[in-house]
């Protein structure tokens, strides 16, 4: 059955009307505290950071609505509530992640003894489909979820009228005002295309990969950052022909040895590296193929053609059309939402979490943790602010780069290079040997301070299921672990976990950091 909507002003006295015939309306209708608003909370985006938020507010009985809308990308593509997440982002692409490491699997089963056919093919729409499922699973997950906690959902974009209303309008075009006490904006990010022709009349970004109808075929990712490098390894992992097109240096910003590490693996595995040159024009050839005409920093330029080309050049905030002006909120030149104390922006009682806030951490995780955190202070006495030091993060391209804390560049640039020390090693997960795999991408580098216990400053892994690897150090580098106190942890045998244990190589020591042996 249809929950009744209770949010606009209209409603609102209607709802109050069923409330005394109702006895399910009235459970939906008679929370919350404040007369003078429609809600107690009202949250804008029902991505990762917005439902958190929203579910976390009605624990405490509060009244509260969610609004949740997707434009469409320019190919047409759309999704339900949950986020870049759940549709466009982290979900299927671990899915697809999987899909290339599955290949792989195939191709060490043989040396296990798997009689594996030598034609082994992959269906894309097989992949496709099966994500797909479970995204929509996830989808109406989140939908039943907000019924059973109360929370109204309204699938309707929101814009500001004044600092306590928003409009919601429908996709049809149906409009509603509603008010609440507080506001929560966490509209997230969209992928941004570049300005040359034919980049939106061709070219697709990583919120139409997921679901495309048709194989990609011969593809061009465009960037040097992680989804570029996720999306351009699953696809060739998945054996498509691949190119990544970079313009500078891959992973700003994360560890650089790690970053070369990562790039290096996929080179060997088959991705070609277009080093140092930018997209300039995007065409549509006869034969329904397309044609990349380039540049690079010496106005040489040439032609590449493809079946598809991504971008993948970063991402916009989705602040623009939220009317912010109308309400009083400040944003920062990017686009983003300025922060005065915490999740707080410039208007008290407007708040905003996840992508959209300026000096937050692009990631799901922090997203829901911030949620969480503001609707506990908000509404339950709580005073925990959320801390965006020491997250850890993976990069699966499939060989997965995880790390925590500082890159080893920016240790050296707070501490000084004479004051930290790194321990290092390459190890061989013990699977890779039947396999007959190379280990030369498998490393760990732990950065500490360099005097007395040596608290670890940064810990970087590459090789198989470091995000798995990582999360349990990552407990403890956040609660201060030292390298005595990781060297005099006992290693749980075998598995490529134990080597962070092991680390006894220092980078100055200028030892050889290959392990041999167990
Ligand atoms: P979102 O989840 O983006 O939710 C915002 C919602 O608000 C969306 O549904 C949007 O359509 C809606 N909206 C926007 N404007 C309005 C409006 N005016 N009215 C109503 N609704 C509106 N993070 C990880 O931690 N791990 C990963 O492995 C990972 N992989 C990723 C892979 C890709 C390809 C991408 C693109 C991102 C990935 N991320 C990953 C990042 C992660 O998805 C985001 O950090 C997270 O989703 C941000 O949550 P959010 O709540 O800020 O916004
Ligand atoms: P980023 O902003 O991190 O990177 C953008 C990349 O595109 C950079 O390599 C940049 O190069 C390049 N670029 C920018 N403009 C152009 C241009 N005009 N032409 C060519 N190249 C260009 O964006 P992403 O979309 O990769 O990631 C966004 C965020 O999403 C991340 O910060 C992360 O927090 C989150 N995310 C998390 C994932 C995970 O947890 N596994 C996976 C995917 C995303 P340059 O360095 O030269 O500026």
């Amino acid at each position: 059955m249809a929950l009744p909507m209770c949010g606009s002003r209209l409603l609102f006295l209607s709802c109050r009307k069923i409330h005394r015939l109702s006895p399910i309306n009235r459970t939906i209708c008679s929370q919350g505290s404040s007369d003078k608003y429609d809600y107690d909370l009202l949250v804008i985006g029902g991505g990762s950071g917005g439902l958190a938020c929203a579910k976390e507010a009605a624990q405490y009985d509060k009244k509260v609505m969610v609004l949740d809308y997707v434009d469409p990308t320019p190919k047409g593509t759309k999704w339900g509530l949950g986020g870049t997440c759940v549709n466009v982002g982290c979900i299927p692409k671990k899915l697809m992640h999987q899909a290339a490491l599955l290949g792989e699997a195939i191709d060490d089963s043989r040396k296990y003894g798997w009689q594996v056919q030598d034609d082994v093919t992959h269906s894309w729409d097989t992949l496709v489909a099966g994500v797909q499922n479970h995204v929509k699973s996830l989808n109406w997950g989140h939908r039943i979820q907000l019924k059973d906690k109360n929370v109204q959902y309204m699938n309707a974009k929101g814009s500001f009228v004044d600092n306590h209303t928003v409009k919601a309008v429908t996709a049809k075009g149906k409009e509603e005002l509603v008010t609440a006490e507080n506001i929560v904006l966490a509209t997230g990010m969209r992928p941004r295309y570049p300005k040359i022709p034919g980049a939106l009349e061709y070219g697709i970004t990583s919120d139409d990969i997921f679901s495309l109808k048709k194989p990609p075929g011969r593809t061009l990712v465009i960037g040097g950052s992680y989804v570029a490098l996720e999306c351009a390894g699953f696809l060739n992992g998945l054996g498509f022909p691949t190119s990544v097109m970079v313009r500078s240096i891959c992973l700003r910003g994360f560890d650089q040895q790690m970053a070369r590490l990562v790039t290096d693996q996929m080179q060997s595995k088959g991705v070609e590296f277009l080093w140092h040159i930018v997209p300039q024009q995007l065409e549509q050839t006869q034969d329904d193929h397309l044609t990349m005409t380039w540049m690079d920093g010496n106005g040489v330029s040439g032609h590449l053609h493809y079946d598809t080309v991504m971008f993948a050049i970063g991402r916009d905030p989705e602040t623009s059309s939220l009317n912010l002006d109308l309400a009083g909120v400040e944003l920062t030149a990017s686009g983003k939402i300025a922060s005065k104390n915490g999740e707080q922006s410039s208007v008290p009682h407007i708040y905003a979490l996840g992508d959209i806030l300026q000096g937050g951490i692009e990631l799901t995780p922090v997203a829901i943790k911030a949620g969480k955190l503001l609707a506990q202070r908000l509404f339950g006495n709580q005073t925990h602010t959320m801390d965006y030091e020491k997250v850890a993060t993976t990069v699966f391209t499939p060989l997965e780069y995880s790390c925590v804390g500082l890159s080893e560049e920016a240790a050296i640039e707070r501490h000084g290079e004479e004051n930290i020390e790194v321990y290092h090693a390459f190890y061989k997960p013990v699977e890779f040997s039947v396999a007959e795999r190379t280990a030369e991408f498998c490393y760990i580098k732990a950065i500490c301070t360099g005097d007395g216990d040596q608290r670890i400053l940064g810990l970087h892994i590459s090789g198989p299921h470091a995000g798995e690897m990582m999360q349990g150090f990552a407990a403890a580098v956040k609660c201060g672990l030292t390298y005595h106190q990781l060297a005099s942890t006992v290693g749980i045998h075998p598995t490529s976990a134990e080597e962070v244990a092991k680390l006894h190589i220092t980078k100055r020591s200028g030892l050889d950091p290959t392990v041999t042996g167990c």
